[in-house]
């Protein structure tokens, strides 16, 4: 196949739009699509720090790379990469050393933020306490907790995700799928500032996880492939098949879906439904109860008991 727009050779098909861009046109249109998303989703930017959640992985190498050339030439701008380390042996140390080779290239300050040190656990443990259930539970909670409060350190105006178009359909299915508005509504990209937490935004959110690779390949991105060793039990994969075979026999699905959150939010908001987080009695973040879902997580993982009655090996 041809590039429709200068008869290149193309590098991937996208039946949701039609097209099948060369690699020039390719990384023209991600970078595209990220520009009008900052835009759109962090419109006034004033100056000050902005901080980029950097896993090693290609998602986040590309949203680096990009927050970097958009904000390279803009006053007063600042990046400042966060990565997580939730302790998962064999998985996450060679993703901290392509996201330190990235911000070595990119000249990038970096910082690494140990649940280990902040959270007094790791994911590894969590999955041998709490073996009835995927560790992703409390290694997400945990990593969102770590990545807000290192942003609110660092005096963030905003965190940076690399979430791509699969990532947010699956999440938007998985909160349907619950009758999990409230998270629904709370699920980056914030389109309202919330007491306690650094505004998260997703610039990926309308580039498909298949043009984000190529992207990260054909820009010569360092990023780690390989695969958390947990991540076979995590619930998400359901929802990535069917978010798959959803797009597979209706392309423009996961913009759908997207478009679906979007609409609920504007309704709730509208409504004047939705109040502020309270604060948590243990560790002062922000939390929709008295205690946040990381501090029960934690001591749910210390004691080897969920609070709903699952357990852990003795
Ligand atoms: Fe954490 Fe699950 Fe992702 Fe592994 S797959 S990094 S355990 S959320």
């Amino acid at each position: 196949m041809a590039c429709e727009r200068c008869g290149a050779p193309s590098v991937i098909d996208r039946p949701y739009d039609g097209t099948h861009p060369c690699a020039r046109h390719l990384e023209a249109s991600v970078r595209e699509r990220f520009r009008r998303e900052v835009h759109l989703q962090f419109p006034r930017f004033a100056g000050g720090r902005i901080a980029v959640a950097l896993s090693g992985g290609k998602d986040s190498a590309v949203a680096l790379a990009l927050t970097h050339r958009y904000f390279a030439r803009r006053p007063g701008a600042e990046i400042v990469a966060i990565t997580v380390d939730e302790g998962i042996a064999g998985y996450r140390p060679p993703t901290i050393a392509k996201a330190a080779e990235l911000c070595r290239s990119l000249g990038v300050r970096h910082e690494i933020v140990r649940a280990s040190e902040r959270i007094g656990t790791t994911t590894d443990a969590a999955a041998l306490r709490l073996a009835d259930r995927p560790p992703c539970g409390p290694c997400g909670v945990w990593r969102r907790q770590l990545l807000n409060g290192a942003a609110r350190e660092l005096g963030a105006r905003v965190l940076v995700l690399g979430f791509n178009l699969d990532d947010l359909a699956q999440t938007v299915l998985m909160n349907l799928a619950k009758a999990d508005v409230d998270r629904l509504v709370r699920m980056a990209p914030h389109r309202q500032r919330q007491d306690g937490l650094i505004p998260r935004i997703a610039p990926l959110a309308e580039v498909p996880e298949r043009e984000v690779f190529a992207f990260a390949t054909l820009a010569g991105l360092p990023f780690d492939h390989g695969e958390c060793p947990h991540a076979s039990a995590a619930q998400r994969n359901v929802f990535r098949e069917v978010v798959w075979r959803l797009e597979e026999a209706r392309p423009g699905t996961r913009h759908a879906l997207l478009r679906t959150r979007e609409r609920i939010v504007e309704l709730l908001e509208a409504a004047g439904v939705g109040g502020a987080p309270m604060v948590c009695l243990r560790c002062g973040e922000a939390s929709t109860g008295p205690v946040c879902r990381a501090c029960q997580l934690r001591e749910a993982a210390a004691a080897g008991v969920m609070a709903d009655g699952g357990v852990g090996p003795s």
